[in-house]
């Protein structure tokens, strides 16, 4: 496999991409990588394998390159599993991630509950239209306040389980490790080595 497109423009998440898939035999370009990047599909499924699924499938039909695409998000209990597959545009557009933070807090403000939880699903798509999925969640719970300056999104208030401290504030390896997207890649990676 030459080449492997990684279907984001987010640069933290190329970043985490770039780390957990390194060393395979692949060369990973990003959206940002291609001269005339296809229009993002819209992530309106209702559910993370389903949205990875169409972003995926329509890259890799439209480059010729195999192509991941992920579709990620934070489950909390005490909204009944909101912002879920929302998470991108559940505080509005063009809101920064500080300001989401802030929002998320003060819905919790009063919550006795404060778990929530990471889901990612990676897909893998051929650009004969062949699909796989991976799956991985991390486990944890909403801080009290915002902490660290690491990763992106709701690092700064998501404690994962076995921590006491917020995923921003966590080293990236130690992230990587744990995290949802490092769950789903670990499994990603395995199949890919298996390919290559
Ligand atoms: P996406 O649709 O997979 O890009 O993710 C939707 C949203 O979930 C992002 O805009 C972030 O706010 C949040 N998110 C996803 N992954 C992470 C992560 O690793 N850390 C913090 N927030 C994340």
């Amino acid at each position: 496999m030459p080449d492997l497109l990684v279907a984001t423009t987010n640069t933290g998440k190329m970043g985490e991409y770039d780390a957990l898939l390194s060393g395979l035999s692949a060369r990973l370009r990003s959206l940002a990588d291609l001269e005339h990047a296809p229009p993002e599909p819209p992530e309106d499924a209702d559910s993370f394998a389903e949205n990875a699924i169409v972003k995926a499938r329509e890259y890799a039909h439209a480059t010729g390159l195999p192509t991941v695409a992920d579709d990620s998000g934070l489950e909390v209990t005490a909204l009944e599993g909101a912002p879920g597959v929302r998470t991108k545009r559940f505080f509005g557009d063009g809101v920064s991630d500080a300001e989401r933070n802030r929002l998320l807090l003060e819905l919790l403000l009063t919550a006795p509950d404060r778990s929530a939880r990471f889901v990612c699903v990676i897909a893998l798509a051929w650009p004969d239209g062949r699909v796989e999925t991976f799956e991985g969640i991390c486990p944890g719970r909403i801080a009290a306040a915002p902490a660290g300056a690491n990763g992106f999104g709701y690092d700064p208030v998501f404690i994962a389980d076995g921590y006491d401290r917020t995923m921003a504030e966590l080293p990236s390896e130690v992230k990587n490790k744990i995290s949802h997207r490092g769950r789903a890649a670990a499994k990603l990676r395995t199949r890919l080595a298996s390919l290559l």
